[in-house]
């Protein structure tokens, strides 16, 4: 079994895999909180560390063995306190939503009051929402955006914080296209005597490359995934002062997980030295660029984005003022081979897997090579899209998006992985 690779030992996961690549190489991917890992970063979270149990942090193991995934934490932990200006990281949590949950266990009392961002304006389903064990175990309480200009209005936050007193304020967002001001949070939370939390899961390219002020020095915690703008494996992590440190690290493991994921920490490793490289800032550069003018195109095209614009890698379209939900304009997307999400957008009026908006983000897109030219085909694309009347003929639009994917090709990926 051991020289036997995976078409032979499992010929139906093998082609899964490889319609996946295919996929992925044929299909232009505007999903906002995805990207296109490095090979190298694939080959870490690939490799044999899967195979080890590593309960415990480095030095301090349950196990024994624990020599070589020590390296890897090691540097992993290394890279990322380099990269954000941290004293303290912890590169344990499987996902964005386990960090999240460790800072609570870690700071809150069950019944807290915690005061998050409106699902339907941007915010995540960790930050409170009734269907997330955060609004199950706290008592949370919400912040929206303006109605008018579709921003977050950081008096409105102070009114509400203040009527609502929380013992945690979290600030970050999966779908809002404004610069965050983390300050003002700051600020705020002082105010009512609350506890600041930062979830820059979406930004932490941005903020890695100093294109988006940093919430490091400025909130209590810092949560993260590692896989959005930031372009490692999935992934979350924590940042905060070495004082909360100790408690953290209790919480991450034995309180919620356990043992670590090596591979995937092997994986951030690499991701966190990509991060810290010189193509970095200039990715993130383009990433922006890109963002910025595919949202004027779009609106050169009469197609409405949620706020008007975007500051960051990701716009919200308001499917409905081009007359349809955000599901057809997801469905009709997909028949012309462009990935998107459908949204909700402030006001929502639409059930959650129906919406009125899209989510679009130049990430992967970027990764892949495309340019400010390259946007502007693709706005006029989408907007075609999005504007035709029903029962269009897919076929020249597919075959525009075709031309680009040609032309941009994901390195790396073909048929042998
Ligand atoms: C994506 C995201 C998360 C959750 O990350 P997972 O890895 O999917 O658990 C949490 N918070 C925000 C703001 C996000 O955008």
């Amino acid at each position: 079994m051991a020289d036997r690779g995976l078409a032979q030992v499992d010929p139906a996961v093998y082609a899964a895999i490889v319609a996946e690549q295919d996929r992925q190489a044929g299909h232009l991917e505007l999903i906002a909180s995805e990207n296109w890992t490095s090979p190298a970063v694939r080959e870490a979270v690939g490799s044999v560390m899967t195979d080890k149990y590593a309960e415990g942090y480095p030095g301090r193991r349950y196990y024994g063995g624990c020599e070589y995934v020590d390296v890897v934490e090691q540097l992993a932990l290394h890279r990322v306190k380099k990269l954000y200006g941290a004293d303290y990281a912890n590169v344990q949590p499987h996902a964005g939503a386990s960090a999240n949950l460790a800072v609570y266990f870690t700071a809150l009392r069950p019944g807290d009051p915690i005061l998050g961002m409106d699902l339907s304006h941007g915010g995540h389903l960790t930050h409170g929402s009734p269907v997330n064990l955060s609004g199950q175990l706290y008592q949370a309480a919400f912040y929206g955006v303006d109605v008018e200009s579709e921003r977050l209005d950081m008096d409105r936050v102070r009114e509400k914080a203040k009527a609502v007193r929380p013992r945690m304020i979290v600030a970050g967002a999966s779908a809002y296209p404004r610069q965050l001001d983390f300050l003002a949070f700051r600020r705020i939370a002082d105010e009512v005597g609350a506890l600041l939390m930062v979830d820059m899961a979406h930004l932490a390219g941005l903020i890695a490359a100093g294109l988006h002020p940093t919430p490091v020095g400025v909130a209590d915690f810092v949560t993260s995934t590692t896989h959005k703008t930031l372009r490692g494996p999935r992934g979350g992590f924590i940042l905060s002062s070495p004082e909360w440190g100790k408690k953290i690290d209790k919480t991450v493991f034995p309180g919620l997980q356990g043992g670590p994921l090596m591979h995937v920490i092997a994986g951030k490793a690499v991701a966190f030295g990509e991060a810290l490289g010189e193509d970095f800032r200039d990715y993130q550069t383009r990433l922006l660029a890109n963002a910025r003018r595919l949202a004027e195109g779009l609106r050169d095209a009469g197609v409405r984005l949620v706020s008007g614009g975007t500051d960051t890698h990701l716009m919200l379209v308001n499917a409905k003022h081009s007359g349809i939900t955000g599901k057809e304009a997801q469905e009709r997307l997909a028949r012309v081979g462009i990935t998107v999400n459908k949204n909700t957008i402030p006001g929502e009026t639409e059930k959650a897997m129906v919406t009125s908006g899209i989510r679009i983000g130049t990430p992967q897109v970027t990764t892949r090579g495309l340019g400010l030219a390259e946007m502007d085909e693709l706005a006029a694309i989408l907007a075609g899209v999005l504007k035709a009347p029903a029962g269009f003929d897919a076929e020249p639009f597919a075959a525009r998006v075709a031309r680009l994917t040609r032309a941009f090709p994901l390195p790396g990926l073909d048929a042998d992985g």
